[in-house]
């Protein structure tokens, strides 16, 4: 058999070669061939031996329990039966072709149905065989019944194997109906498991981390081999060992995410030099002295002196800056970028939204405006004159500070001198992404990035896990917090009667529709329906009324904003493109429209764009009269609490990792089998550990880490995350 050969492009073009026997393409497996393997590659991505190894069972069976026919029930998920089959029919026309056997035990009967790969199940099927089926229950018109169950015929063996506890796989239809079902996967890997010795599975965890507190017990406990681990989770010889091979394999995996990120942290921290904020200089004080709005919170002040500890250290600055809603990560921002100023350089905000990078640009330039400090805005909508007068200022050195969109990623945009990169309100901005950045600078520039709401701290390592990171949990004084109410449609006319009132104080009011796609035409009928709804409500002359969505001109959004900033129109309707970052402190009203819709960090998003100022504000959740169990339970925490790092938790339980605004395409969570959400002690174990072994060996360069090193080597290129380092 011919053993594969992994070639792997390290840095300085050096070649390393790994001859594995993982590496191996699954087609060169015993039983699996060229056909077979095109199928297993295409339904489930099994391109080698080691791949089958990694296509872990999402459950056992006893196989050596058989099931009696009688005893399926209601609740009933798999069987396994021994029985005769006592009737094969096919049924149907071409399109619904169907071939229904009737399997009888000594209890009773029950239906088998295929409706793919008839042929080969004919010839499998014959009446008066015995036969031993296992599969999945499905009801049909009140009766249970197999479809595309597995079936082998019975010998004198079957019945009575040898492994306690059978594994369960994930496996297709397709590949069901072509012999490589849930039981031939398991077959193939227990194939493979025999070929395997132990050094082709060698320990991977340093010596220090070898022993865990285990969960049940609390004592101190050693792992499995990765030998044995591999072993007992395909095919385990006890519950209790399964236990712990599912345990190591959750750390393992939790651990070397958490290694390669904390890698990545401590190079930046041993080596990658940064420009150095040596003083605070005078537009830094002479800004705090004289233009500075407020008073700043304990938390801005911390987070500042973070951000100068760093900046001045003479080491790059990487932070990630979680502050909730409102918590006045602008204005910090700002300093920074004054800072950096007052030391000979350039500084870059960036927002994910023309309406927000507009914002900051004008909010920022007022609140400049007696300084000696050139701001510019750059965005996709940038007219090309000034696009390009942008440009030359900016490699010229003669901007100070820019403020856009993406569009500042760009290639064309260069930098005499960056200091500073600021990412504000954006949690899609990847590890990768962040890396452009640096290439706008010959020393690589600092750079913070603000979330727009907090996330839970189990998902800020994992995806963000090289950064370190700073916690604003204050708000500015003299805030009420935030009334949230859950109202049924049906209570519209009241709902409409308290906008009245609020208007008649002089305060304004957001009405939010909900604008999933913003392409889809559906959706966008349904805000503009909204418009004119709320144009009925609001007849006489002097309410006026402002619109927003995605697929306005620059130049009509624009109008719109800045007559409801002008308080020239006391009511916003718009979709979601308000979300983020939106500032207008006189906005006491927010109305959410299909609240149920959204999800949970959504509507905190939203809502926190009131209760800005120092008057009461309220926010109010409009939903249909059905509300599903999920959506109920989002209303409910949401009139609970105002807190942004709670509600971030609660979104990361009910709807998972997978789902969180941004994690989606960041590939750093796709683990396979841990989860941060129920994994969560792993998870913070994995971390502490992984401190402790960069803390006393940073390079991992000391002999007791060297089977970690030697791994992690032989991973590279395999996990994409080279391309991130
Ligand atoms: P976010 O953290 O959501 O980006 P902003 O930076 O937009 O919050 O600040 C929210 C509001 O709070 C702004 O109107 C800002 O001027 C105000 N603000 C920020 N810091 C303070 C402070 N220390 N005292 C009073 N108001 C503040
Ligand atoms: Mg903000």
């Amino acid at each position: 058999m011919p053993r594969a050969i992994i070639i792997d492009s390290l840095n300085n073009g050096t070649i390393q070669i790994i001859a594995s026997i993982l590496g191996n393409p699954i087609e060169y497996l015993k039983g699996v061939g060229p056909v077979r393997a095109e199928l297993l590659q295409k339904e489930l991505g099994i391109f080698t031996f080691g791949d089958l190894l990694e296509h872990f069972p999402y459950r056992h069976v006893d196989r050596t329990r058989i099931n009696l026919i009688r005893e399926i029930g209601p609740a009933t998920e798999y069987v396994q039966l021994a029985g005769r089959v006592i009737s094969v029919e096919l049924l149907g026309d071409k399109r619904s072709r169907r071939l229904v056997a009737e399997l009888r035990d000594s209890s009773g009967t029950i239906q088998l149905i295929w409706f793919q790969g008839i042929n080969g199940v004919q010839k499998l099927v014959q009446v008066a065989g015995d036969y031993l089926v296992f599969g999945r229950v499905s009801h049909f018109q009140g009766s249970p019944q197999l479809t595309h169950p597995e079936i082998e015929v019975r010998d004198g063996n079957s019945g009575e194997r040898p492994e306690f506890l059978e594994p369960v796989y994930p496996a297709t239809e397709k590949l069901k109906v072509r012999g490589l079902g849930g039981r031939q996967l398991g077959k193939l890997t227990q194939t493979l498991l025999g070929m395997l010795k132990e050094k082709d599975l060698p320990e991977n965890l340093p010596e220090m981390t070898m022993e865990y507190p285990d969960p049940e017990t609390g004592r101190a406990t050693r792992w499995l081999s990765r030998y044995e681990a591999y072993r007992q989770i395909h095919f385990p010889s006890q519950p209790a060992l399964y236990r712990q091979a599912l345990y190591r394999l959750k750390f393992e995996e939790l651990f070397l995410a958490q290694m390669r990120l904390g890698l990545i942290k401590s190079r930046r921290h041993r080596s990658s030099k940064g420009v150095t904020f040596s003083q605070v200089g005078a537009l830094f004080n002479q800004f705090y002295t004289q233009y500075l709005p407020f008073e700043l919170t304990g938390a801005q002040k911390r987070v500042l002196k973070e951000i100068r500890r760093d900046t001045g250290s003479g080491r790059q600055m990487n932070r990630l800056l979680q502050g909730d809603v409102g918590s006045g990560k602008t204005i910090v921002a700002l300093l920074a970028m004054l800072l950096a100023l007052d030391n000979g350089f350039q500084a870059c905000m960036m927002a994910p939204t023309e309406i927000l990078a507009k914002q900051h640009y004008e909010g920022i330039t007022a609140l400049l405006k007696e300084m000696p400090v050139e701001v510019r805005l750059l965005t996709g909508s940038s007219k090309s004159k000034s696009r390009k007068e942008v440009l030359e200022l900016a490699r010229e050195g003669r901007l100070h500070i820019l403020i856009g969109t993406h569009a500042v990623l760009e290639e064309s945009v260069q930098f005499q001198r960056l200091g500073l990169a600021i990412v504000d309100e954006q949690h899609r901005f990847g590890v990768a992404q962040r890396a452009r950045l640096w290439n706008k600078a010959e020393v690589v520039p600092h750079v913070l990035v603000m979330t727009a709401t907090p996330i839970p701290r189990t998902l800020a390592m994992t995806a963000y896990g090289d950064l370190d990171y700073s916690v604003m949990d204050e708000l500015p004084p003299g805030r009420q917090p935030i009334s949230t109410v859950h109202r049924f449609e049906d209570r519209r006319p009241q709902v409409m009667d308290f906008i009245r009132h609020e208007i008649g104080k002089g305060r304004q009011v957001y009405i939010i529709f909900p604008l999933i796609e913003e392409s889809e035409s559906m959706d966008y009928e349904n805000l503009k329906k909204g418009y004119e709804n709320v144009k009925a409500w609001f007849p006489e002359p002097k309410y006026w009324i402002s619109m927003v969505h995605g697929r306005q001109t620059n130049i009509v959004r624009d109008t719109n904003m800045r007559r409801f900033v002008l308080r020239e129109t006391q009511i916003m309707v718009a979709t979601t493109v308000i979300e983020v970052g939106v500032n207008v402190p006189n906005a006491t009203v927010m109305v959410i429209e299909s609240a149920e819709k959204f999800g949970l960090s959504q509507l905190h998003q939203l809502r926190g764009r009131v209760g800005r100022g120092a008057e009461k504000s309220y926010c109010i959740l409009l939903t249909g009269p059905r509300l599903g169990k999920e959506a109920r339970e989002r209303m409910n925490i949401l009139t609970e609490t105002n807190d942004g790092f709670k509600i971030a938790e609660k979104d990361l339980e009910i709807r998972g990792p997978g789902d969180i605004e941004g994690t989606r395409q960041s590939g750093l969570l796709n683990f396979k089998l841990a989860s941060i959400v129920e994994d969560r002690g792993w998870l913070v174990l994995a971390r502490e550990r992984v401190e402790s072994i960069l803390g006393a060996d940073p390079e991992l360069a000391e002999e007791g880490n060297r089977v970690l090193k030697d791994y992690l080597q032989s991973q590279r290129g395999k996990t994409g995350w080279s391309k991130i380092s």
